[in-house]
C-alpha cells in the first residue's frame, strides 16, 4: 500500500463523520450559525427526526453572492478576524459545518445580504456544487437539507429510531434556546408545532417557558462572580430532583456544554444534601473572558477547557452551597403538594377513604426569621438522641393541647402516628414532620458544625468490637484511618480479615450497630470516586453516620421530645430536607384544609 493524498470529498466525509453524527449535530451547528448571524427568529422544521428532511430559517444579516459561494467550502468561516483561536466571540469559528453537511446530503441554500437586499441560492448534492443563482428569498436565510446521510448510507444505519433523533434535536434547541432567550424559537416534527418559544426579555422567562413552572417555583437564583468570572442562573431545591442528570444545563459564554468539571462542581455542591442516585435541576450560566477558554478541544465544541479550573470549581461550588444553605434550609418542594391538592379539588375523588395521603411532598412555608423565634428548650442533641431510644410502643401519644408551642413556624406537636410521624399545630395550619428523617438531618449538621469547632467526640469502647471483613474493605478501610479518626471512629487491623473498632463517635450513642455502621462506611468508601475531594468523602460518612444516630421509626416519642425535636428543626441549616434530599416535613396551611374540604 502507498500513501496518498486523499480526495476532496472523502476528506470531507471524514470531517462529517465527526461534526455531523446525527441529524441533532446538524441542527445545532445550523441554529449555532443563525444566531451567529444576529437573527432574532429562527425555525426548525423536522422530518423523520431530521433524517429525511431538515429546514432552517432565519432572518439573521444573510450573505451575499461571494460569502454564498464560500460558505459551502472547508474551512471558509467569517468568524475568526483575528486569527486567535482564543479570542472566540462566535458560535462557529472552524468554517467546517456546512461543508461536511453538504458533503453528505442534498443541500439548498437561499440568502437575502441585508446589506444590498440582493437575494441568491446555491444547491449541493454530495458534495458537488451548482453555480450560484438569483432567488427570491426575502430575508436572512434559509437551508433545506435532505437525506442527511445521503452520500453515507452506511451512517444511516447507526442513526437510532426516529423518535429518538427527534429527541435528540429537540434537547439541543432547548439548550440553544436557553442561552439565547431574546431569539425566538420554533421546532415542527412531521409538520406538528412542537416548540414555541417566543422572544422574551429575561433568562429567567425563557427558563419558566421551557422547564415549566414548577422549576421556577423550586430553584434558587444564582449570582456569583469570582475574580472576571460571572456564574448566573437557576438552581433547583434539593428537594425537586430527577434520576439523571440529563436535566442539568451548564453554559459557558452561551455554548452548552457537557462538561466533566461543570458535573463535578454540581455533584460535590449538592452532595450534603442530595443521595447520589439523584440529580438537581439547574440552568447555570458561565461567562468569562474569551482567553480564559478553551472552546477548541471537541469536535461538536461541547467541551471547554479552562485556564483556571479551580477558579471555576470555587466559583461554581461556593455560589451553590451559598444558595442552598441560604433561606434557613425550610426549602421543601412545592411541586407536589399543589399537584395533590389539585386532584382532590375533583369532586370524584374518594378523598375521605383515605386512600392517598393529602401531601406527599412539603411546600415552601412562609419564610419568617425562624432562627430569632427559636429559644434554647432544649439539651445537647447526644442527650435527647438518649431519650429518643426509648422502647417502641404502639400506641399513640396524644399531647396536652394547652401547652403552647404555636407561635413556632413547626407549631406545637399534638401526637406521634404510626411511631414516627409528628403532627403538630401552627398558627394557620397543621405539620406533619417525618421524625426519622428530620433527626438524621439534625445528627448530621450536629457532626458537622462538631467538626469544625473541635473535632467530633469520641466514645471509647470498653471491649473493642470486632467486625469481620474481606480482605479489600479491609484495606479500603485502613486507608482512611486517619480521617475515620478524626470522625470519632478508631479502626485498627486485627489479624487477617477483620478490624477492631476502639471508639465511636458520641454522638451516635450506644445503641449503635457498629458492624452495619462499619459496612456501610466501607460501601460508601469503595463506590466513591477516589478523586474527590476529601471534605466530600467527610460529608458522606457523617451522612452514613447520622443514618445511624437517627431515631428509627418504632420509637415512641413523648410530648417534650417531640417538641425539642420541632425547634431544633427551626434552629437547624437544611432542616426541610433529610440527608438524602426527601423533605422532612410537609405543613398544610387552613387555606390548604378548607379547600381539601370543599369549604373554599
Ligand atoms: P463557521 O460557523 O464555523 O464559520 P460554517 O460552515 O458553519 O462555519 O459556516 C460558514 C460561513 O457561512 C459562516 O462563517 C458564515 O459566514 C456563513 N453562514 C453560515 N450560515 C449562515 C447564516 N444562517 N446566516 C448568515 N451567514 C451564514
Ligand atoms: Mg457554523
Amino acid at each position: 500500500m502507498r500513501i496518498r493524498y486523499l480526495p476532496e470529498t472523502l476528506i470531507n466525509q471524514i470531517a462529517a463523520g465527526e461534526v455531523v453524527e446525527r441529524p441533532a449535530a446538524a441542527v445545532k451547528e445550523l441554529v449555532e450559525n443563525a444566531i451567529d448571524a444576529d437573527a432574532t427568529a429562527i425555525d426548525v422544521d423536522l422530518y423523520q427526526g431530521g433524517l429525511s428532511r431538515i429546514v432552517i430559517s432565519d432572518n439573521g444579516c444573510g450573505m451575499n453572492s461571494d460569502e454564498l459561494k464560500a460558505a459551502l467550502d472547508r474551512h471558509a468561516t467569517s468568524k475568526l478576524p483575528s486569527d486567535n483561536l482564543l479570542d472566540i466571540a462566535y458560535l462557529g469559528f472552524r468554517g467546517e459545518a456546512l461543508a461536511s453537511i453538504a458533503a453528505i446530503s442534498r443541500i439548498t441554500l437561499q440568502t437575502c445580504d441585508h446589506e444590498t437586499q440582493e437575494s441568491w441560492e446555491i444547491a449541493c448534492d454530495a458534495g458537488t456544487k451548482s453555480d450560484i443563482k438569483p432567488s427570491a428569498h426575502p430575508k436572512g436565510t434559509r437551508i433545506d437539507i435532505r437525506d442527511l446521510f445521503y452520500a453515507t448510507p452506511a451512517r444511516l444505519k447507526f442513526q437510532k429510531s426516529e423518535r429518538a433523533e427527534y429527541g435528540a434535536v429537540k434537547d439541543i434547541l432547548t439548550r440553544l434556546a436557553m442561552a439565547h432567550h431574546a431569539i425566538a424559537f420554533t421546532l415542527t416534527h412531521n409538520g406538528d408545532t412542537k416548540l414555541k418559544l417566543p422572544a422574551v426579555l429575561d433568562e429567567q422567562s425563557r427558563l419558566a417557558a421551557i422547564l415549566g413552572r414548577d422549576f421556577s417555583e423550586n430553584s434558587i437564583q444564582i449570582e456569583a462572580v469570582r475574580d472576571s468570572a460571572v456564574l448566573t442562573g437557576y438552581a433547583g431545591l434539593p428537594t425537586y430532583t430527577r434520576g439523571s442528570s440529563r436535566h442539568q444545563y451548564l453554559f459557558v459564554n452561551g455554548r452548552s456544554v457537557k462538561d466533566k468539571l461543570l458535573h463535578g462542581c454540581v455533584r460535590a455542591a449538592y452532595s450534603d444534601v442530595l443521595h447520589r442516585d439523584r440529580h438537581p435541576v439547574l440552568a447555570l450560566f458561565l461567562e468569562l473572558p474569551a482567553a480564559d477558554v478553551d472552546v477548541n478541544v471537541h469536535p461538536a465544541k461541547t467541551e471547554v477547557r479552562f485556564r483556571d479550573p479551580q477558579q471555576i470549581r470555587g466559583l461554581i461550588i461556593s455560589a451553590l452551597k451559598q444558595a442552598l444553605h441560604s433561606d434557613d434550609g425550610f426549602q421543601s418542594s412545592t411541586a407536589m403538594a399543589r399537584d395533590t391538592l389539585s386532584s382532590f379539588q375533583t369532586p370524584a375523588l374518594p378523598v375521605n377513604r383515605g386512600s392517598q395521603p393529602a401531601v406527599t411532598r412539603a411546600y415552601i412555608p412562609q419564610q419568617g426569621s425562624f432562627h430569632t423565634q427559636v429559644s434554647s428548650t432544649h439539651g445537647s442533641l447526644s442527650e435527647a438522641n438518649h431519650t429518643m431510644y426509648a422502647p417502641a410502643a404502639k400506641v399513640e401519644n396524644v399531647v396536652d393541647p394547652a401547652q403552647d408551642n404555636h407561635a413556632y413556624p413547626l407549631g406545637a406537636a399534638r401526637a406521634h402516628l404510626h411511631e414516627n410521624y409528628i403532627l403538630s399545630q401552627t398558627d394557620d395550619g397543621i405539620v406533619i414532620v417525618d421524625a426519622h428523617a428530620a433527626h438524621e438531618r439534625l445528627v448530621y449538621e450536629r457532626f458537622k458544625a462538631q467538626m469544625q469547632e473541635r473535632g467530633i467526640d469520641k466514645q471509647g469502647l470498653l471491649t473493642p468490637e470486632i467486625v469481620h471483613l474481606d480482605d479489600l474493605s479491609v484495606q479500603t478501610l485502613l486507608g482512611w484511618q486517619e480521617t475515620l479518626s478524626k470522625l470519632g471512629l478508631e479502626v485498627e487491623a486485627f489479624g487477617a480479615g477483620a478490624i477492631a473498632v476502639q471508639s465511636v463517635p458520641a454522638i451516635l450513642g450506644d445503641k449503635l450497630d457498629i458492624k452495619r455502621l462499619i459496612l456501610n462506611i466501607v460501601d460508601e468508601l469503595s463506590d466513591y470516586d477516589h478523586s474527590d475531594i476529601l471534605s466530600e468523602h467527610i460529608n458522606h460518612i457523617l451522612s452514613t453516620m447520622a443514618c445511624h444516630g437517627s431515631v428509627r421509626s418504632g420509637r415512641r416519642l413523648n410530648p417534650e421530645e417531640m417538641n425539642a425535636l420541632l425547634r431544633q428543626m427551626e434552629a437547624t441549616p437544611l432542616a426541610g430536607q433529610c440527608n438524602h434530599g426527601r423533605p422532612t416535613y410537609v405543613e398544610l396551611s387552613l387555606k390548604d384544609i378548607e379547600r381539601l374540604f370543599g369549604r373554599r
